[in-house]
C-alpha cells in the first residue's frame, strides 16, 4: 500500500520565555485512501501536528514524508508549488474570499497555477457536481449557508487533485445538520475518489466518519481505534476513549448526536 503520509520520531518544542514541549516522538503513517481522525484534549498538540504536516511550521526533530518527499527540505519557491499540488486544506472558518464568487474561490488554486481556462472550467463543473453546489457557483460567499461555504472550501481544496487533504476542525463553526452534510461529503469523496484525508477534530460525531482515529494527549500519541461496521458503535468507542484519556468537560459538552 502506498504511504501518503509518514511521520517518524516527530517532536516539537516551542522555545521562548517559557519552553513548551508540544509533541514528543510521534509516529504516524497514513496509506492511500485512508480517512484518519486526530483527536485529543485542547492543548494536546493536534494543531501543532497538522502544522508540521502542512509545513506551516518546522519540526524540532523527526521527519515528515508526503508521497515519499520531505517538504521541509524544499526551497521556499518549490515548497509553495509542492503545497499547492500535494496538499489540500480545509479550515474551521472556511477561509473563502468574500469579494469573489463561489466559482472564483474554488478555481483559485488552478488560476494561481496558470492552468488553461478550458481545463479550469471542466474541473470546476466536475467538482461542483460532486459536492452538490452547482446551483450556487455564481453566488457570493455571504449569500450562502455555512454548510455550503464549507463544501465550497472543500471543492477548492480538492480541485488540484492533492495527495492528502488536511482538515482542522472543519465542522467547528457549523450546526449539527450542516456538520452531518459536510462529513457525509468528505466520506463520499473518500469512498468514490479514494481521497486520503487527515481530520483534526474534537467533535466525536465528526470523527465517527473516519476509518481510524488516533488520540494525542500531552503531545504523545496515546492509542488508536478502528471503525468496524457501524458508525454509531464507533461513536460510542470514541466517547469512551475520550473520557478514558480525560478530555475536559468543556469539549465533551459540544457533542452533537
Ligand atoms: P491543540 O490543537 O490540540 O489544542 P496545540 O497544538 O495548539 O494544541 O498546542 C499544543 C501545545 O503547544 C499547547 O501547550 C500550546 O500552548 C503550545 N503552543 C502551540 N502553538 C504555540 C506557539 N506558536 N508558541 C508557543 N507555544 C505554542
Ligand atoms: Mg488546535
Amino acid at each position: 500500500m502506498t504511504e501518503i503520509l509518514k511521520v517518524t520520531g516527530l517532536s516539537k518544542v516551542y522555545s521562548g520565555k517559557v519552553t513548551t514541549r508540544a509533541l514528543t516522538d510521534i509516529q504516524l503513517t497514513i496509506h492511500k485512501g485512508e480517512f484518519v481522525g486526530v483527536m485529543g484534549p485542547s492543548g494536546s498538540g493536534k494543531t501543532t501536528l497538522l502544522n508540521m504536516v502542512s509545513t506551516i511550521d518546522t519540526p524540532s526533530s523527526g521527519d515528515v514524508l508526503i508521497n515519499g518527499h520531505n517538504p521541509h527540505l524544499l526551497k521556499k519557491k518549490d515548497l509553495a508549488a509542492f503545497r499547492r499540488r500535494e496538499l489540500g486544506f480545509v479550515f474551521q472558518d472556511f477561509n473563502l474570499l468574500d469579494t469573489l464568487t463561489v466559482a472564483e474561490n474554488i478555481v483559485l488554486p488552478l488560476t494561481l497555477d496558470r492552468q488553461k481556462l478550458s481545463d479550469i472550467e471542466q474541473k470546476l463543473a466536475q467538482v461542483a457536481e460532486r459536492l452538490g453546489i452547482t446551483d450556487i457557483l455564481n453566488k457570493r460567499t455571504y449569500e450562502i449557508s455555512g454548510g455550503q461555504r464549507q463544501r465550497a472550501a472543500i471543492a477548492r481544496a480538492i480541485i488540484p487533485g492533492p495527495s492528502l487533504l488536511l482538515a482542522d476542525e472543519p465542522t467547528g463553526a457549523l450546526d449539527s445538520n450542516s456538520s452531518r452534510i459536510v462529513m457525509e461529503t468528505l466520506e463520499k469523496l473518500n469512498q468514490t475518489d479514494a481521497a486520503t484525508m487527515m481530520l483534526v477534530t474534537h467533535d466525536p460525531q465528526a470523527a465517527s466518519y473516519c476509518h481510524r482515529v488516533v488520540f494525542i494527549k500531552d503531545g504523545v500519541l496515546s492509542g488508536e481505534i478502528h471503525r468496524g461496521e457501524s458508525r454509531q458503535a464507533f461513536f460510542q468507542k470514541i466517547i469512551e476513549m475520550l473520557s478514558f484519556l480525560g478530555g475536559n468537560a468543556h469539549e465533551l459538552s459540544s457533542i452533537r448526536v
